[in-house]
């Protein structure tokens, strides 16, 4: 039913670079089998999923929505994608993003942009629009994101859909391919809270390939999902996000939410968080430095696109002709950010103020939960914008994760749920919960409870 679903709006909203109809098919005949012969499934047996293109699947492309790796087949399993299979889950095909998970609306992408389903002329959020726009268009059932700024969270506030970054080190990144080390993080998208926890539990938990990966129980996200509510919970109101900047409909809709949780049994406090003004600085000087040293690896040696060995040429320059083929231009402009501040004579300067900022921030995190239990704010400052309205200038594209980036920086948990539709646009509104790292399960006692 999903790939027909597929064959009949895909072509419209563009959420998938590859259908693995044959594999998919091939992994439900497996389930089958394994029932008919009474054998135990996997807690998601024969459940559809669409998986962001920037995790290595054996034998099946994987792009990162770039060109510079069109063609490439992976010779073996994401850690992720290993556990997807062991739990059974179907997975119908990898999905579309901005090369390299760079932007907040998927037009980065160099295999064209993704509709957003409630309106096809709007962004479904990035990186992880094609995923986003899977969900919320029924091309799937559960898909995977990953968050290294918000690429989780921001493209299921637009799409209104269900997106959890969990504590940094809850999922394993081994197979995922980098972008910003310190800050990626693999996670559950869905429809509902029940649905993401669900699939956070089939994927979390230590991984030895993965050096940041934590070696600690996974929190009891499912059973929190299940019992949701928020009885002598202390919730803060980050000041910080909200007024100016913010469309009327979504302060709207974050009040409702914020007046909700209040009617339900939780205490409601303002929390000042004064840091969180510089962690889009922060972000866009950690974010590119660190892009700039893990995309040295594509030099058109060892994979991907290679362009200009006719034998008269040095190895240095085939790495530049096919650099320069293959990254499009927001990756070439964070590649060169990155590669300025890390330089010598500038890397106190820019790096390592990032780096005193970044502590601030989880300084502010800290004081912060030492008198609630979650945070909340409004995912993003505005509902989808139209495709095309923010292509040629960053700093506007950069806004739209000015909420969601500084649990990246501090590495704690963070889900966006929706929290209904702007009255001026009818289109989805995501309410932001923080909760502390290792808490993960207060986002879905929460989610849940406002779902
Ligand atoms: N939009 C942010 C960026 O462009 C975050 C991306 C992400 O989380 N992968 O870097």
């Amino acid at each position: 039913a999903h790939l027909a679903r597929i064959a009949a709006v895909d072509e419209k909203v563009h959420a998938f670079l590859h259908v693995d109809r044959e594999g998919a098919l091939a992994q439900a005949r497996a389930v089958d089998d394994k029932r008919a012969r009474g054998e135990k499934l996997g807690p998601l047996a024969g459940v559809p999923l669409a998986l962001k293109d920037i995790f290595t699947t054996k034998g099946v492309p994987t792009t990162v929505g770039s060109k510079l790796l069109e063609g490439w087949i992976p010779p073996y399993d994401a850690t992720l994608t290993q556990r997807l299979k062991a739990a059974d889950v179907i997975i119908l095909g990898k999905t579309n993003m901005d090369e390299f998970a760079m932007g907040s609306s998927t037009e980065n992408s160099a295999y064209g942009p993704t509709g957003n389903p409630w309106d096809l002329t709007r962004i479904p959020g990035g990186s992880g629009g094609g995923s986003s726009a899977a969900l919320a268009s029924y091309q799937a059932v559960l898909a995977i994101g990953t968050d290294t700024g918000g690429s989780i969270r921001q493209p299921a506030a637009v799409t209104g859909t269900v997106g959890v970054k969990p504590t940094y080190g809850g999922v394993s990144r081994y197979g995922m391919v980098a972008f910003s080390s310190s800050l990626d993080q693999g996670g559950p998208c869905a429809r509902t809270v029940l649905d993401a926890a669900l699939l956070h539990e089939a994927i979390a938990g230590y991984d030895p390939l993965d050096s940041t990966s934590i070696d600690a129980p996974v929190p009891s996200v499912v059973e929190a999902a299940r019992n949701g509510n928020v009885a002598g919970l202390r919730v803060g109101v980050v000041k910080e996000f909200g007024g100016e900047g913010y469309q009327a409909g979504v302060m709207q809709r974050f009040n409702e939410s914020v007046e909700l949780l209040r009617e339900i049994g939780a205490e409601i406090v303002e929390i000042s968080c004064p840091s969180f003004d510089l962690a889009l600085a922060a972000y866009y000087l950690i974010a590119p430095s660190e892009c700039s040293s893990n995309l040295a690896r594509f030099d058109a040696m060892r994979y991907g696109l290679r362009v200009g060995d006719d034998g008269t040429r040095s190895a240095e320059d085939v790495t530049a002709l096919s650099r320069e083929a293959g990254f499009g231009d927001e990756v070439k402009r964070r590649i060169m950010l990155g590669t300025y501040a890390l330089s010598s004579g500038y890397y106190d300067a820019y790096y390592g103020s990032a780096q005193k900022v970044r502590t601030l921030i989880t300084r502010d995190f800290e004081k912060a939960f030492e008198s609630v239990d979650v945070l909340i704010s409004p995912t993003t400052p505005t509902t989808a914008f139209p495709i095309g309205e923010r292509a040629d200038d960053p700093m506007a594209m950069y806004l739209a994760d000015l909420c969601t980036i500084p649990s990246n920086l501090a590495g704690n948990a963070a889900m966006s749920l929706p929290c209904g539709l702007a009255p001026e646009d009818g289109l989805p509104v995501g309410l932001q919960i923080i909760a502390p790292a290792m808490a993960d399960d207060r986002l879905y006692r929460v989610g849940a409870a406002v779902e």
